[in-house]
């Protein structure tokens, strides 16, 4: 894979998270695990704290909404091993955040609570930020020639800065200029970008936008955006019409800028 050049009048770059500043499996074998291992212990330490409380009022509400709607409810079997009453509704509270997970809800209640767990973990340094190694280097490079870098994800703007915050390279959230996640549009959608484009101040095609996933480049392609293709171990494969349309990269250091001072 050759180095790819952007034109000179690319004023900032646009970046993805999972499978392009960081391996793809960092949220499914890390992130995610760690809060089903740990729920119940982070519960009873802080059952009794008014972030804790909110968490789990919200978790009740929208388990009420769910069983208003008839959607399927866990089932709740009485646990012999569980009792005082506080360690029954723990309990409970572990088997609703399961189940939603199992069921791949993105309701608010559960990204809300998985959000104050991973908080926790990360400040407490069991949990750090992976990103790939040719990364920061290459961010810093781009910066010392003036363009500006912003993020894209699907993860709350929140979770993306915990990862940059703790990542295993320190603290590098200060090498982004900004954050957007899908309160701004689905990431398969062209609008989204257009509205990134005005957020940021920058015309489209001054913008060159890296991600893993076709589809997020087609739109972003539709949008007016430079886009390249980002090629990690792990990622989805791409089809030959996909491989042979965009412009692949294996890793950021392969971005040369021309024409820039
Ligand atoms: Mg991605």
């Amino acid at each position: 894979m050759a180095s790819v050049s952007i034109p000179a009048c690319t004023g900032a770059l646009l970046l993805d998270i999972e499978g392009t500043t960081t391996p793809i499996t960092f949220v499914k074998d890390i992130l995610f695990p760690y809060i089903r291992e740990h729920l119940e212990d982070y519960l009873s330490t802080h059952w009794e704290e008014d972030e804790c409380k909110e968490d789990v009022h919200l978790l009740k509400k929208q388990i009420e909404e769910d069983m208003k709607q008839n959607r399927a409810c866990p089932v709740h079997v009485v646990d012999q091993t569980v009792h005082t009453d506080e360690e029954k509704a723990i309990r409970k509270v572990v088997e609703d955040v399961l189940w939603q997970m199992a069921a791949d809800r993105k309701s608010t209640a559960l990204k809300q609570l998985q959000g104050h767990m991973w908080r926790a973990a990360y400040a407490s340094g069991r949990i750090k930020g992976e990103i790939y190694p040719d990364v920061v280097p290459s961010i810093k490079k781009w910066r010392e020639r003036g363009l500006k870098v912003y993020i894209y994800s699907s993860g709350s703007v929140e979770a993306q800065k915990l990862l940059f915050r703790y990542s295993v390279e320190g603290d590098v959230l200060e090498l982004f200029d900004g954050h957007f996640d899908t309160t701004i549009g689905a990431k398969v959608e062209a609008k989204s970008y257009e509205r990134i484009a005005e957020k940021i101040g920058c015309q489209p095609e001054e913008i060159t936008f890296l991600t893993d996933v076709a589809r997020e480049a087609k739109a972003a392609e539709e949008a007016g955006f430079n886009v390249l293709v980002v090629v990690r171990p792990g990622n989805l494969e791409l089809t030959d019409e996909e491989s042979a349309h965009y412009n692949l990269i294996t890793s950021f250091s392969q971005l040369q800028l021309t024409g820039r001072a």
